[in-house]
């Protein structure tokens, strides 16, 4: 799985929609500041997968050149979609914090806020789906990209259902760019 930043990808929508919170004085366990929702999505067009991963930033000023990432996470509007991700999602709750990020002390309440939030504005849902399928046509390639130290990269199942099976049995890996 091959996952692009849509605001890295498209960064001229970064000023108009890239969603963001304000916590003048933090909100439970989070504290105050503001936090930046950054959009992952998979490019592989053999994915099916209606995913978005959320990387959470936190920038300590208006200028910060890097934010640390506070909280990843990863929804799917539509799990019943694909055959890969059919079963991981059925065993996954959605969201879910993403295993393979290291997640702050606050991030379950981050994701507790998020979900409240792609629930209630339907907007923001949407445009979730719009960034997927924008992204995809613009990058999509229908070809494998195996991360450098993928041991399958160099021992490729010729057969696409074996394929299958070992991109199901590590759902959760992907690179960020
Ligand atoms: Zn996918």
């Amino acid at each position: 799985m091959s996952v692009v930043g849509y605001f890295e990808a498209i960064p001229q929508k970064t000023g108009t929609e890239l969603r963001n919170a304000i916590f003048p004085d933090g909100c439970g366990n989070i504290p105050a500041g503001v936090f930046l929702f950054m959009e992952y999505f998979c490019t592989d067009l053999n994915c099916n997968c209606q995913r978005v991963i959320i990387k959470v930033l936190h920038p300590k000023s208006e200028s910060d050149p890097h934010p640390p990432d506070v909280a990843t996470f990863s929804y799917t509007w539509s799990p019943g979609e694909d055959d890969v991700w059919r079963k991981t999602n059925a065993e996954c709750s959605n969201p879910f914090l993403d295993p393979f990020h290291k997640q702050s002390s606050y991030a379950p309440d981050l994701l507790e806020f998020w979900t409240d939030m792609v629930e209630r504005d339907k907007g923001y849902a949407q445009r979730l789906k719009t960034h997927y399928r924008e992204l995809r046509e613009k990058l999509g390639t229908s070809e494998r990209h195996a991360p450098a130290f993928d041991p399958s990269s160099f021992d490729v199942p010729a057969n696409r259902a074996e394929r299958r099976r070992l991109r199901k049995s590590r759902p959760g890996k992907y690179s960020v760019r």
